[in-house]
């Protein structure tokens, strides 16, 4: 590890940059929750199992007087026109610049992301800042033709009022600012839950952008209530003052959170699990596939959900892209990610090691062979970090129990497939949908994997891999992934109620359809 910086030389000075203690509230109302006598929540770097901080929670009645100062936020922040709306937001994003290598660094410490990924999760947050400052002028709605005279007929959008965003821990700021940033500058309040794992990430941002809130003499807009696992989340999904909440987490998860939306008829944006495949035919460009795969495999350790977790390779293709997959996989450096020559760090938790190491015991039960990895390490001076050994298995039906399952770890499942039509039904033989990918040259095969019978996913990607979206398109997936979308593109109207209009400008009164109502 020499030259890697300190863990608490870096712990410091990020802890000094975003003014944060050992000791924090988990609730922010307006104010900081005071943590006298309340449960704390400890937060532990999965780098090294260090503690970082214990944060104070809040509990139900917290949470009411949270939402009641949420929408009395509303009330003034839905009448300021949306123009002015996105210039708070570009002040936001500009202040996000000065953060951005202390709050990735912070990601990194937290979640055991890599620094240039730490930073790329800030970049994020000020790029769809960037976006929502244009949509703040390009709120469009349609006009239609009407069928009766002098009658004008449109749409449009009005803010739903306070949204709830509930997150995951892995895109522990970068997807929470993909909803806030987008939903306030259409006129909504957020409340957003994080992931108790990423909770220190969190409160920093949350502080960073209500400061520029308050200079601009504005109410707070962006609430944030931590919980210890869970009881927020369920409260908020079935709180009828939440008109929408978007939720970002496990397939499982995502079920109780829709069904508890669904009874009390609220709209729900979810973005859930992937188990994403790449195809790479006898015509790709070889070195762009090696390299899409094993950056699509193994950035983040495999904790995205785009992560590729299927590779679907030409049977072909077995004696001459597969050794040199397995070589890849060898030699990526795995440690702490402080170290500059780590691709790999750790998984987030115990929990996650311990699925990893099922996850391939039932595969080798199933018949699967592992070519390279199945091992948990114990690395020299990271003895408390959840470090494992990427894993890539071979021989397994496509449709077996396990690779059916998003593992969020570091396996990818190797399948071989003998021509397009088997490629395409094993690529969506799986219950998620959320991002694919071909890696080919061949326009036909391209073609036919982008067509209605290619790919069933939300992405689709060509000659470049699963993992790694920009933040101007839509971003969700099909199936058991949720349907939602968020980000870019029209993806906005979600965040939005639709109200179309019909004025009347005439003498008389004519009645859709010619139905005729004579009441004198
Ligand atoms: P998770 O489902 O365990 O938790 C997600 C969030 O839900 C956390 O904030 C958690 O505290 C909260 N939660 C837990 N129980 C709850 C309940 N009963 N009601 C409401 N909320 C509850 O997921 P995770 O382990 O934090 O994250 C990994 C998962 O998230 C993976 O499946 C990954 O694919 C998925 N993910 C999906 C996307 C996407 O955009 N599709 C993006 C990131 C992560």
């Amino acid at each position: 590890m020499a030259n890697v910086p300190g863990f608490h030389a870096v712990k410091d000075q990020v802890f000094a940059d975003l003014g944060l203690y050992q000791q924090l509230s988990g609730l922010y109302d307006g104010q900081w929750l005071s943590g006298e006598g309340r449960p704390r929540v400890a937060v532990h770097s999965p780098i090294n199992g260090e503690w970082l901080a214990d944060i104070a929670v809040g509990d139900e009645n917290d949470y009411d007087r949270l939402l009641e100062r949420a929408w009395s936020s509303f009330e003034e922040w839905s009448l300021v026109p949306a123009p002015k709306r996105g210039e708070v937001i570009r002040a936001i994003g500009d202040r996000l610049r000065e953060y951005v290598d202390s709050l990735g660094l912070l990601v990194t410490l937290e979640v055991g992301k890599t620094p240039v990924e730490g930073k790329g999760e800030v970049q994020e947050m000020i790029d769809i800042a960037d976006f929502a400052v244009g949509l703040s002028r390009q709120l469009y709605g349609m006009t239609i033709a009407s069928e009766r005279r002098h009658h004008r007929l449109y749409e449009q959008w009005h803010p739903h009022g306070v949204v709830g965003v509930i997150t995951a821990f892995n895109f522990p700021c970068a997807v929470w600012s993909w909803n806030a940033f987008i939903a306030s500058v259409i006129g909504n309040v957020v409340v957003w839950k994080p992931a108790p794992e990423s909770a220190l990430t969190a409160i920093a941002t949350t502080n960073v952008v209500n400061d520029v809130l308050d200079e601009h003499g504005l109410p707070p807009l962006f609430f944030l209530a931590v919980d210890g696992g869970g009881e927020m989340g369920r409260r908020m999904s079935a709180d009828r003052r939440l008109p929408l909440l978007s939720f970002t987490g496990s397939v499982g998860t995502g079920r109780e959170v829709a069904a508890r939306v669904g009874k009390r008829l609220g709209r729900s944006i979810l973005e859930l699990g992937g188990n994403n495949a790449a195809i790479v035919t006898p015509d790709a460009d070889m070195e762009i596939a090696l390299r899409g795969v094993a950056f699509g495999a193994l950035a983040t350790a495999a904790q995205r959900c785009t992560t590729t977790r299927r590779l679907i390779l030409h049977e072909s293709l077995f004696d001459s892209f597969l050794p040199r997959l397995v070589e890849a996989y060898t030699t990526v450096g795995v440690g702490s990610p402080l170290d500059p020559d780590v691709l790999v760090g750790p998984l987030i938790n115990k929990r996650a090691v311990e699925s990893y190491a099922a996850a391939i015991g039932q595969a080798e039960k199933a018949g699967g062979r592992v070519l390279v990895g199945n091992a948990r390490l114990e690395l020299a001076g990271l003895e408390g970090g959840n470090y494992v050994a990427p894993t890539l298995i071979e021989g397994l039906p496509p449709d077996s129990a396990i690779v059916a399952e998003e593992t969020f770890a570091p396996i990818l499942y190797v399948l071989g497939y003998g021509d397009l039509d088997e490629a395409f039904a094993i690529h969506n033989c799986v219950p998620q949908g959320l991002s694919s990918a071909i890696f080919s040259n061949n326009l036909r095969e391209v073609e036919a994997f982008l067509s209605v019978v290619g790919s069933d996913c939300g992405l689709a990607s060509v000659n470049t891999g699963t993992a790694g979206a920009e933040i101007g398109g839509a971003f969700g997936g099909e199936k058991d992934t949720g349907g939602g979308r968020e980000s870019g593109s029209d993806a906005w109207k979600a965040y939005a109620r639709r109200q179309t209009v019909t004025v009347n400008y005439g003498v008389e009164l004519p009645l859709a359809q010619g139905v005729t109502f004579d009441v004198n």
